[in-house]
């Protein structure tokens, strides 16, 4: 089992998810009229960059920063995943 993840983050790293997060703009890309849902344990927002084969996108995060997918914990991604759900099968 590994200890712990390894970090990329470079020294003074701004993580710009967590700025939204914190209702902070992230401009260029995000604005807090993007913003479509905060429950509490996540956030959820209109991607403010689309590409040709993916034309809109919402991006979910944990409210607590993660580097990396490979370093959520479960309860985190059940919260991701459970704000994805429509609200009648939560
Ligand atoms: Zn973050």
């Amino acid at each position: 089992m590994i200890e712990a993840l390894p970090t990329h983050a470079p020294p003074g790293y701004e993580c710009p998810f967590c700025s939204v997060v914190r209702g902070e703009d992230n401009l260029p890309w995000t604005v807090q009229d993007d913003v479509v849902r905060r429950d509490g344990r996540t956030t959820a927002w209109i991607n403010g960059r689309w590409w040709a084969n993916n034309p809109g996108a919402v991006v979910v995060v944990p409210d607590e920063h993660v580097e990396n997918i490979y370093a959520l914990t479960g309860e985190q991604a059940r919260a991701v995943h459970e704000s994805t759900r429509p609200s009648h099968s939560r």
